[in-house]
């Protein structure tokens, strides 16, 4: 199932599987002058192939290689011969090898399906992806993943985050995160000058500053608590249940990959902190 809103020049694409009818598992795609920022999940790609269908596509660029926004590369890339693919060098791989490179366990495939495979080229830290009306500067944001970046577009003060900024008060993570990491990443993208953010699965915001703020406070506040209660000697269960409380649904529906414990863990890895 797609959704599609539109922001003056910036058209949103939401993906979802569809089940009876009903959308679930969203993600968030960009189509803006002719460059596609992440392609949603791999249930809806026939959608997207479609919904673009007639549409100028110069390029992509995938903000990082989490499945629900690589789906549609490999079949734009089958459709449109020569369309060019952009992402950090580390995402190239897994480009090629979508569900082979990652860990793609039973619930990834089924919330977003699996990937077809597509070739990137790679992009690096600060360079600029250039349409015909705008210019996108590349920055990398590690954390959610080794390979992500964010996309600035300086002249509107338009960032689009990718999965960097989530919304709400994250209480649960999956492994492989790095919490530390993100942020630093959302550190590095507050400084810029900024009108309005397009999150890779949130709600657009016109108020950047403020949410990326409340985020970076929220985060902060929550590991400085982590490490406190693990000072004291509360071992990771234990303050699982004070900082987060009770069980959460997305703990079974992963079975047990996206939880409040990886969070934890995340906060207190020696290798996280920086
Ligand atoms: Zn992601």
């Amino acid at each position: 199932m797609l959704k599609l809103s539109q922001y003056g020049d910036v058209i949103r694409i939401d993906s979802a599987r569809t089940l009876a009818g009903r959308g679930y598992y969203w993600s968030t795609a960009y189509w803006v002058d002719g460059l596609l920022i992440d392609t949603g999940c791999a249930h809806s790609a026939k959608e997207l192939v479609d919904a673009l269908d007639g549409k100028k596509l110069q390029s992509i660029a995938n903000t990082h290689t989490h499945e629900d926004h690589i789906g549609a590369n490999g079949e734009l890339q089958e459709k449109r011969k020569g369309l060019e693919i952009l992402a950090h060098s580390m995402a190239l791989p897994v480009l090629e090898n979508p569900s082979g490179a990652q860990p793609f366990q039973l619930y990834r495939r089924v919330m977003w399906g699996r990937p077809k495979p597509s070739k990137g080229k790679s992009v690096k830290d600060g360079e600029v992806i250039k349409t015909v009306q705008y210019s996108f500067k590349v920055i990398y944001t590690p954390g959610h993943s080794p390979d992500h970046i964010c996309l600035y577009e300086q002249e509107q003060g338009w960032l689009f985050t990718g999965d960097l900024f989530v919304g709400g008060k994250d209480r649960a993570l999956r492994k492989g995160y790095n919490i530390w990491q993100i942020i630093v990443s959302l550190k590095k993208v507050i400084g810029l000058p900024l009108s309005v953010m397009y999150p890779g699965s949130a709600q657009v915001r016109d108020n950047p500053k403020e949410a990326l703020e409340n985020k970076i406070q929220y985060l902060e506040e929550t590991g400085e608590r982590v490490i406190e209660m693990r000072k004291k000697g509360m071992s990771v269960k234990a303050i699982v249940r004070e900082v987060f409380g009770g069980q959460m649904l997305i703990e079974f529906m992963t079975l047990g990959h996206f939880t409040r414990s990886n969070l934890v863990r995340s906060y207190l890895s020696p290798k996280n902190l920086l």
